[in-house]
């Protein structure tokens, strides 16, 4: 009798949750179980604009995996994924080869830049605590710079986008940018922060009102919206946008781009029928033709129903964790030969933070805002350590405050 090798890649939301709910219903004996990631930490992808902003440091955003993963059950090894050979069941990594009988593919999400051109090399991104930090330096080195050269630039800030993360660096932004100023004795009221999007309205998925009020509160903090405005260029000196048909050139120092992300770009090189790094799953989260292969996360376009007008839910962290749920749960039935179940998406709500103390949101089917929206946020934030880790991660890492 051998035991089943299950390979997991990727221990961000998707990946840790299967593993967490695998080491939970298997026993040592009944599968072999690996688990890789870049990182020997696991890093919270949806605390990430804090980093960038400087609100919290990028460690307060970490923690060792070893801290969750049973290593009694879970052989876990840190190590860069660069290949998946799905015919071969091989995966290659740059610490050697590893085989699989059932694998699980949840390497997450990159930031997009839809072939903007300057936008790769002139712009900052959120997309790890790595870009999230560089992100946060730059800001720095820039309102440290304005005392020799006196530029107007140096304390400008751009940020390209205002979907969740744009508005959420936003909300962190008019936190910290007020106590970095006045570090480098600069009047608050000097500063510039402009948002670019280039949709007609921001944050469609909320009601009118709820998206005026977040429109209202950044600018009363000093926040300036360009709508209806799209990006078609980066450069050294900032964007370059198209207003009313003809281009024109917004400069800032410190450029980050928060307009967009896509799966990871192995997907392509590994997978066929793959767009924007995610390929369509079957309603049991496996893949045409693969029944031992799974893919979750922000890697997969999981469909909310069957037919032409089915549409791919949006990829977040709140369905990244139900999808390794229900992929641990699939896992246990397949080595036991039950039937694997279709996944069904349990939609909780949204909340977007502006901030520690203000928000946005609609919480099991009700609008909120203000200071309840901002300590849910944190409830949230705080129950998906607990989910993964239990009550003592969520003591170590929730935010209580
Ligand atoms: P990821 O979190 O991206 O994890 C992927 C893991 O794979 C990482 O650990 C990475 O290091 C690893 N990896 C990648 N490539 C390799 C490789 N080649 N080899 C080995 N390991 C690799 N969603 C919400 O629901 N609520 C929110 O409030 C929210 N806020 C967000 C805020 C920000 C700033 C951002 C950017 C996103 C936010 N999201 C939110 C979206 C959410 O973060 C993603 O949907 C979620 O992270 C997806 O989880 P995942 O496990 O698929 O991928
Ligand atoms: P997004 O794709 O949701 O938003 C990107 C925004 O950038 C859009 O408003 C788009 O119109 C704009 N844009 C695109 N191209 C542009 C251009 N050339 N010029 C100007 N604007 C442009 O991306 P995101 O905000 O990073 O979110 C990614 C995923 O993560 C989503 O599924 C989101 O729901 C999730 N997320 C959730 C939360 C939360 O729940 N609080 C927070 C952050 C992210």
């Amino acid at each position: 009798f051998e035991r089943k090798k299950i390979l997991v890649l990727g221990a961000g939301y998707a990946g840790l949750t299967t593993v967490t709910g695998l080491q939970k219903k298997l026993g040592f004996q009944d599968a072999d179980i690996t688990l890789i990631n870049k990182n020997e930490y696991h890093y919270e992808s949806t605390w990430l604009h804090q980093v960038a902003a400087g609100t919290i440091h990028w460690e307060e955003a970490t923690y060792p995996i070893t801290k969750v993963v049973n290593t009694q059950k879970v052989r876990f090894v840190p190590a860069e994924v660069t290949a998946i050979h799905r015919d071969a069941q091989r995966v290659e990594t740059n610490q050697g080869e590893f085989e699989y009988d059932i694998l699980v593919v949840a390497l997450g999400f990159e930031s997009e830049s839809f072939g903007i051109e300057g936008m790769d090399r002139y712009a900052h991104t959120i997309t790890d605590p790595q870009t999230s930090l560089a992100a946060r330096q730059e800001i720095e080195r820039n309102f440290a710079n304005y005392k020799t050269s006196g530029d107007q630039r140096d304390i400008s800030i751009l940020v390209g986008g205002a979907g969740f993360t744009g508005v959420e660096f936003l909300g962190e932004l008019i936190e910290s940018i007020p106590d970095l100023a006045k570090q480098y004795n600069i009047d608050y009221d000097d500063v510039k922060i402009t948002c670019v999007e280039a949709a007609p309205s921001m944050l469609p998925m909320f009601s009118d009102e709820l998206t005026q009020y977040a429109v209202d509160f950044l600018e009363s903090k000093g926040v300036e919206f360009k709508i209806g405005t799209p990006i078609v260029a980066a450069n050294e000196k900032g964007f370059v946008v198209k207003e009313n048909d003809e281009e024109t050139q917004l400069e800032a120092a410190s450029v980050i781009w928060t307009a967009g992300v896509r799966g990871n770009s192995l997907m392509e090189e590994s997978f066929e029928g793959v767009k924007r790094g995610r390929i369509i799953t079957k309603p049991d989260l496996t893949i045409e033709g693969y029944d031992n292969i799974f893919v979750i996360g922000d890697v997969a376009a999981v469909m909310n129903g069957e037919g032409e007008d089915a549409r791919p839910y949006p990829t977040t962290a709140q369905i990244a964790m139900q999808l390794g749920d229900h992929v641990a749960e699939s896992i246990k039935n397949k080595l036991n030969g039950d039937k694997m179940r279709a996944f069904t998406f349990d939609d909780k709500g949204t909340v977007c933070s502006l901030g520690s103390e203000e928000g946005i949101g609609v919480v099991f089917g009700r609008e909120v805002k203000g200071r309840r929206a901002a300590f849910l946020k944190r409830v949230i934030d705080t129950r998906a350590v607990f989910k993964v880790g239990g009550p003592f991660l969520a003591y170590s890492k929730g935010k209580f405050l």
